[in-house]
């Protein structure tokens, strides 16, 4: 054996900080460090599959792909072996001995010190192999990479500390051997018996075998005239697999226990929680498939980043081809975890192809058409755990959904009916749209809604002040994307949208013939107090107006019909995008006393600008300049 002496190396800070937290904080469920490392192990064949559609030879002699686990109670190692794709000397330093993912930094932040929680994050942040250390004290790493033309190969060993060491050696087979020394307080993981209902509990259906030495009972030797005393079971050269084996996907329905989907999931998705909902079906049609998808019940932190991926994997007759399949599902429904496997898209399949793929659009159109279906069923159940389910699922996921009323417009309408609603007489955030328009007042014509910054702020918002008067409720929106999706919205069923903030109050048959006599006489006496606010505020407004639409309030601000509100310019200033340049129209309240006064004021220039920049605030904005502000009301303050 040609042994290179070994090098040396430190493991990049983060790594070694997240070594520490891996072995001090996430032993309470250390048993999960077998289902990291076979998965692992289980990917490694994966990518074999994949490179070996172009390099049969990568296979050598050694065509069956599997996962062994081996306990040596001499030595109190436990081996996990794969013969799948393996690793070069440099992908060994590099893949286990930095940290790629960007997302580790937000896995360390997010550990708090509580163990139990701790631990379901592990998995999330790809540190699965340095789950390894929780139970070992070392661990040897032994690989030789498919399609290497000698036997050469690496060793990396690590105590888990601040350095690992690499040194080339031989190894006859393909694949890697992860090998662990186990700690004295977690030799029980020697226990076959142990090991096996750990892999049956995590790693089941994963679709290679996970092999075992078969043991055999061996009677104690009999003596002559005496009771056997017993025997024990010892250790054949066969190996026998531990798991089902099959991929879970491609069982029947009826052979699958609701407690395999979920374990399925977990696997899958790196999650701890168990999702809300799946569907499973094979869809036969121009295109054949399998889709496997999960509703998860929590929103992963980085859902409204750009980091933020899809989470279905694809197969292709069963084979692994690619993670983050980002084409077999709308960006809106992100938040979905699955797999599909077709049985006609060709093995080689690249990510440029699925773009232009007729059966890839076929399946993204199935698996939305079935996650829509699978969220109305439980939005219209009468089954008060799936109106549960359904009301986190809105917590979660309810605003990344809207982002479809913009993308989807042929389920526009589907998507406008899951919608929920706070109103400014329901803070529950529960009604629908058509809830709404049964409860609309004879003569209403349109369903009104208004946005703010905070559903606080939306339900004090003075645009309301008239709708709250007249006893006519108003939907309330205060997320983010709410300003932007109802861009796409101009009526429901019918019924024209309407935000209250924008354009003029028309309250059409709601409004008396004597409330409209009363706006025409105010505006008539205003004229000219309404020039002058004019010319005062001509830097800050586009035009001012008489309004009805106030009662405790001295103004608001609104928008013309076509303009962008001024939430979203808000929100496309924060995001550094350019804006338009968008005056609001200034309405003042004739009846409040504030304004009366504009008319005598000696100080109109101080007051007008007060009573612009506090309509400002009230929707939840700052005036340009603060220090201005505060200088003219402690002006007026002092008078
Ligand atoms: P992840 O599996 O999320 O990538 P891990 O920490 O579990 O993160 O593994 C880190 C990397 O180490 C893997 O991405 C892979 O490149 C490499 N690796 C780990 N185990 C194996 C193995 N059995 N065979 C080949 N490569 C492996
Ligand atoms: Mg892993």
């Amino acid at each position: 054996m040609s042994e290179q002496s070994a090098q040396k190396h430190s493991f990049q800070a983060e790594v070694a900080q997240l070594l520490h937290l891996v072995t001090h904080s996430l032993y309470s469920n250390p048993e999960i460090f077998l289902r990291e490392l076979i998965s692992n192990a289980s990917d490694a064949c994966d990518k074999l599959r994949f490179e070996g559609i172009n390099h049969p030879e990568y296979y050598e002699n050694d065509p069956d792909l599997h996962v062994r686990v081996s306990l040596n109670k001499d030595n109190k190692t436990i081996t996990i072996s794969d013969n799948g794709i393996g690793l070069t000397q440099q992908e060994a330093i590099d893949n286990l001995g930095t940290i790629a993912k960007s997302g580790t930094k937000d896995f360390m932040s997010k550990l708090s010190g509580d163990q139990k929680s701790d631990a379901q994050l592990i998995g999330q942040f790809g540190v699965g192999f340095y789950s390894g250390f929780i139970v070992a004290e070392k661990i040897t790493v032994e690989s030789r990479r498919a399609g290497a033309a000698t036997n050469e190969a690496v060793r990396w060993v690590s105590g888990g500390t601040g350095d690992f060491e690499v040194a080339q050696i031989e190894k006859e087979s393909r694949g890697t051997d992860i090998i662990l020394h186990l700690r004295d307080d977690a030799l029980e993981y020697l226990e076959s018996y142990k090991v096996k209902n750990i892999i049956n509990k995590y790693s089941d259906h994963i679709s290679l075998p996970i092999e075992m030495q078969k043991e055999v009972w061996q009677q104690e030797e009999v003596v002559e005239g005496e009771e056997p005393q017993g025997g024990q079971y010892v250790k054949t050269d066969e190996w026998e697999a531990i798991n089902s084996a099959s991929a879970l996907w491609t069982r029947n329905k009826s052979e699958i226990t609701e407690e395999q989907y979920t374990e399925f999931y977990k696997n899958l998705s790196h999650d701890f929680e168990a999702p809300l909902a799946w569907a499973h079906n094979r869809v036969e049609g121009s295109t054949e498939y399998t889709q496997l998808l999960y509703i998860p019940s929590k929103a992963p932190g980085n859902i409204f980043t750009r980091e933020a991926k899809p989470g279905i994997k694809l197969y292709v007759k069963r084979v692994f081809i690619m993670d983050e399949a980002e084409n077999l599902i709308p960006n809106y429904l992100r938040f979905v975890q699955g797999i599909v496997d077709s049985a006609d898209l060709p093995l080689n399949v690249s990510r440029e192809l699925l773009q232009e793929s007729r059966d890839v659009k076929t399946i993204r159109e199935g698996n939305t058409r079935r996650i829509l279906t699978m969220l109305d069923g439980l939005s219209k159940s009468e089954d008060e755990k799936d109106q549960e389910k359904y009301k986190t699922f809105y917590a979660e996921f309810g605003s990344v959904l809207k982002e479809g009323l913009g993308q989807d417009l042929v389920n526009h309408d589907r998507i406008l009916k899951l919608l929920r609603f706070a109103t400014s007489t329901n803070d529950d955030v529960s009604t629908t749209l058509a809830d709404y328009k049964a409860r609309m007042k004879e003569g209403q014509n349109a369903i009104y809604y208004v946005t703010a910054d905070s559903l606080n702020a939306a339900k004090n918002s003075p645009q309301l002040e008239l709708f709250k008067k007249k006893g006519i409720e108003v939907l309330l929106m205060s997320e983010r994307v709410d300003e932007w999706a109802m861009e796409f919205v101009h009526e429901f069923d019918g019924t024209p949208m309407q935000n209250v903030a924008k354009g003029a109050v028309d309250l059409g048959d709601l409004q008396d013939a004597e409330e409209k006599k009363a706006l025409e006489e105010a505006t008539e006496q205003f004229k000219p107090v309404v020039e002058k606010l004019s010319s005062a505020l001509n830097k800050k407004t586009k035009e001012v107006r008489v309004t009805t639409r106030l009662v405790d309030s001295p103004a608001c601000l609104v928008t013309s019909d076509g303009d962008l509100s001024p939430q979203l310019l808000r929100m496309l200033k924060q995001a550094g995008q350019p804006v338009p340049e968008i005056k609001p129209i200034l309405e003042i309240n004739p009846e409040h006393p504030l304004v009366k006064k504009l008319e005598s004021s000696e100080q109109f220039d101080d007051l007008a600008n007060v009573i612009f920049d506090q309509a400002l605030i009230a929707e939840g904005g700052l005036p340009d300049d603060p220090a201005e502000y505060i200088k003219r009301i402690n002006s007026l303050l002092l008078k």
